[in-house]
């Protein structure tokens, strides 16, 4: 699995940062969390491809993190993608794409699905949840988490053969959890011969939010907390009024979760550089980024 910060600029792009937007590629499928402006063109620079299964989650609907989405349907329809796009976001998302359909003269070459969510289950898939919670910025405005369901544990050949199971596709049946009949009529189930089963990964994005304690509970052991910090420590007050983070906030909230690594995103147009913003976080949590347009992070299986 591997996450691509396609932008990572709050409200305003600068020359180095786009607006909010990040992908997540997961086997064949490419999960895209928020579509700020300019997205499409991001994408191609990050070489994240326009045909294949996606999904779009819409944090709120700010205009930085959703205006995004014409282009993108736009640029799918020129490229004669056929695949369904699925789209997620808080109660308004269905009409803003209905209004962009009606209005705008582009020919779809492929299906929209759209769906309002809320907290709780946004979608779920065979291999992996995507939960919401309510964060602390506007009205129904959410914070995502992408987890990943459990994998079989380790096929032990030892306890296999010692049962009598011949090795070939019986193997493989057991390793995907299904029990098997021997020749001899015995029943072997896979918890005979699979080892605990391992966690999968979990990512939290907290999109546009003040201090939360719903994300605090969503990002609960998280292996990745993206977390916005849009202001330093010293525009604090500027931050909470606007239903904002800074560095001190998202760091305190990687460590209420317990998180293993924290990258801030959503970075004012002010800060030439995000070392302070940095520095400010690394004071409460050590292990902090400061995301950068275009920056790859792989989040490798544990076993
Ligand atoms: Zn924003
Ligand atoms: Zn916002």
């Amino acid at each position: 699995m591997q996450v691509i910060f396609l932008g990572t600029g709050g409200s305003i792009p600068t020359p180095k940062r786009g607006l909010s937007a990040i992908a997540v590629r997961r086997k064949n499928e490419l999960l895209l969390f928020d579509c700020g402006e300019g997205t499409q063109r991001q994408m191609i620079q990050a070489g994240v491809g326009f045909h294949r299964k996606t999904k779009v989650f819409v944090t709120h609907m700010h205009g930085d993190h959703v205006l995004g989405l014409p282009g993108l349907l736009q640029t799918m329809a020129l490229l004669g993608r056929k695949k369904k796009l699925e789209i997620y976001g808080p109660v308004g998302i269905r009409a803003f794409v209905e209004a962009i359909n009606q209005t705008v003269q582009f020919s779809l070459t492929f299906p929209v699905e759209v769906s309002e969510a809320e907290a709780g289950l946004v979608c779920e898939e065979k291999e992996y949840t995507v939960i919401a919670a309510q964060s602390n910025h506007i009205d129904n405005s959410l914070a995502y988490a992408l987890v990943e369901k459990p994998r079989p544990g380790r096929f032990n050949t030892q306890k296999a053969k010692k049962l009598g199971v011949p090795e070939g596709p019986l193997w493989s049946k057991l390793q995907c959890g299904s029990s098997v009949t021997l020749p001899n009529g015995k029943k072997v189930e896979p918890e005979m011969v699979l080892g605990a089963s391992r966690p999968g990964r979990k990512i939290v994005y907290s999109g546009d939010t003040g201090q939360s304690e719903n994300v605090v509970k969503l990002a609960e052991k998280a292996d990745l907390l993206i977390h916005e910090a849009t202001f330093d420590d010293e525009l604090a007050e500027r931050a909470m009024e606007d239903g904002h983070s800074t560095p001190c906030v998202a760091a305190e909230t990687a460590k209420k979760a317990g998180v293993k690594r924290l990258v801030l995103t959503h970075i004012s147009a002010r800060y030439k550089d995000a070392d302070l913003l940095l520095e400010q976080a690394k004071k409460i949590f050590v292990n902090t980024d400061v995301a950068e347009d275009f920056m790859r992070l792989e989040l490798p299986l544990q076993d």
